[in-house]
């Protein structure tokens, strides 16, 4: 039975619902009245329903399509401005117990090696990180109670914040672990976590369970009720995902929905983030063996409907997607990218070795921190390094009644601003300095309130002479 506020997993993501969803969607594709009324409710930008959205996602017509694109696209720039928020992935550990058929840390892999990055390893990995200016990490590990305990994650997590090279920090540690207790997510919120990131892969029960045949990820419920764990244990800021290309991509995007409303029906505040990764090639892993693969226009409708339907949560992209494909959906509504990646353990700081097979994925976007910045420059967008919400107590509820009641744009692009100019003065090239000292200079005159923005003009000033870390 369908109970958005129940804290079990069949019931806040039930079977039955999706596919009345979906039949409805299917039944209403071509209803042009009832499309008009659902873009007329997500032009007040108050977020829709599942059942809504997923009728906006069975529609073919492409007049109405492109009027979803126009509309995601004003959203984005309401909520987000230019802004795009950097950050790179963190991989500390690949030995995992679980059996995920689309993963190639899946425990039977047996040709694959297997790394664990030493306290010294994480240092080296976080200068390096901090060498190219990112300030801004999600760390992501194999579940493995043994390798990769609690302890190791939070020794890992202090080791990180501790490293202060040259003008280098890592502000934010965003964490995608494995589903575990509240008690070990009360530790992880205890040392100042930003983001915890789990994604669901598949919300369709029977499909989760034949893609992940052992290991304790089997259990479809723990897994699916983790937030609401991470919440009950503190963590207010929490990211959802699925893994597209595993099942039917119109069944995971009600889910994925589904899911956004049960948090805010139960703890008042939805998803943080949303991440939409898709399937991608990797040692053992063939992404043509899923048949849930959808083009990249299907793609781009997703993220375009994720940003109408919660348009204030951030949504998140890879390097998994191309150079091409990334410059599309940041348009339509991506709020965060990573950039410069590497999916493998040890990546950063290591040379890089040809026969190393320890990635998780294959980057498709293989470029620099500098060109990506530089690239968005060139786009008209500003590259920001922020983390300055959580640094305030901006988490949760108190995140979310800013965002909805506009104010936190006040925060959001100074913030870019400045850390945009301690990139520019720390790490860019001479090259992307230059564009982003011409933007920032053009941008600086942008920010609304006087006062805002002659403090902002001071601080840039002061950043060029050697002070670090404002925030508003
Ligand atoms: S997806 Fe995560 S849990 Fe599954 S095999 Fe890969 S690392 Fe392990
Ligand atoms: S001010 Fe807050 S919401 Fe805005 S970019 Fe910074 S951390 Fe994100």
């Amino acid at each position: 039975m369908y109970d958005p506020k129940s804290l079990k997993a069949e019931e806040f993501i039930d079977n039955g619902e999706i596919l009345d969803t979906l039949r409805y969607a299917d039944e209403n594709k071509d209803n042009t009245e009832l499309i008009e009324k659902i873009l007329a409710k997500a032009e007040e930008r108050k977020g829709l329903t599942h059942r809504e959205a997923s009728v906006l996602l069975a529609c073919e017509d492409e007049k109405l399509i492109n009027r979803m694109y126009d509309l995601a696209e004003q959203i984005k720039k309401d909520f987000y401005g230019n802004r795009i928020v950097m950050f790179a992935p963190l991989y500390l550990s690949n030995y995992c117990v679980n059996g995920c058929l689309y993963c190639p840390y899946h425990l039977k892999n047996t040709h694959i090696s297997r790394k664990k990055l030493t306290q010294q390893e994480v240092k080296n990995e976080v200068i390096a990180l901090q060498d190219m200016g990112h300030k801004r990490l999600a760390i992501e590990a194999g579940e493995d109670p043994v390798n990769n305990p609690i302890e190791y994650i939070l020794d890992c997590i202090n080791t990180i914040y501790s490293i202060k090279h040259k003008n280098g920090a890592i502000r934010r540690v965003n964490v995608n672990i494995a589903a575990t207790t509240v008690e070990n997510y009360r530790k992880l919120h205890e040392a100042g976590i930003g983001t915890y990131i789990l994604f669901q892969e598949t919300y369709h029960k029977e499909s989760y369970e034949r893609l992940h045949p052992t290991g304790p990820k089997h259990n479809y419920a723990y897994h699916t009720e983790a937030m609401d764990r991470a919440m009950e244990g503190g963590i207010d800021d929490v990211g959802l995902g699925v893994l597209f290309g595993l099942e039917m991509y119109r069944y995971e995007f009600a889910g994925l929905l589904m899911h956004a409303e049960h948090l805010e029906a139960v703890h008042g505040v939805g998803p943080h983030t949303i991440s939409v990764p898709r399937v991608k090639r990797a040692d053992d892993i063939d992404p043509d063996e899923f048949d849930g693969g959808i083009d990249d226009d299907t793609f781009a409708k997703i993220c375009a409907l994720i940003r109408i339907s919660v348009p204030y949560t951030g949504m998140i992209i890879s390097t998994r997607e191309s150079k091409a494909v990334r410059e599309k959906v940041i348009r339509l509504g991506v709020s965060q990218i990573s950039g410069a990646s590497r999916t493998s353990v040890g990546g950063y700081a290591e040379e890089e070795d040809e026969d190393d097979n320890s990635a998780q994925f294959d980057v498709s976007d293989k470029r620099t921190l500098d060109e990506v910045v530089r690239w968005l420059m060139e786009l008209g967008y500003i590259p920001s390094f922020c983390t300055a919400c959580y640094r305030e107590g901006r988490t949760g509820d108190r995140f979310m009644s800013l965002c909805k009641s506009g104010q936190i744009q006040n925060c959001c692009h100074p913030n870019a601003l400045m850390t945009l100019k301690e990139y520019l003065v720390d790490y860019a090239s001479p090259e992307t300095r230059k564009l982003g000292e011409e933007l920032i200079e053009k941008e600086l005159e942008n920010i609304p309130k006087e006062k805002v923005r002659n403090i902002a003009k001071e601080r840039v000033v002061k950043i060029e002479e050697g002070i670090r870390d404002f925030r508003f």
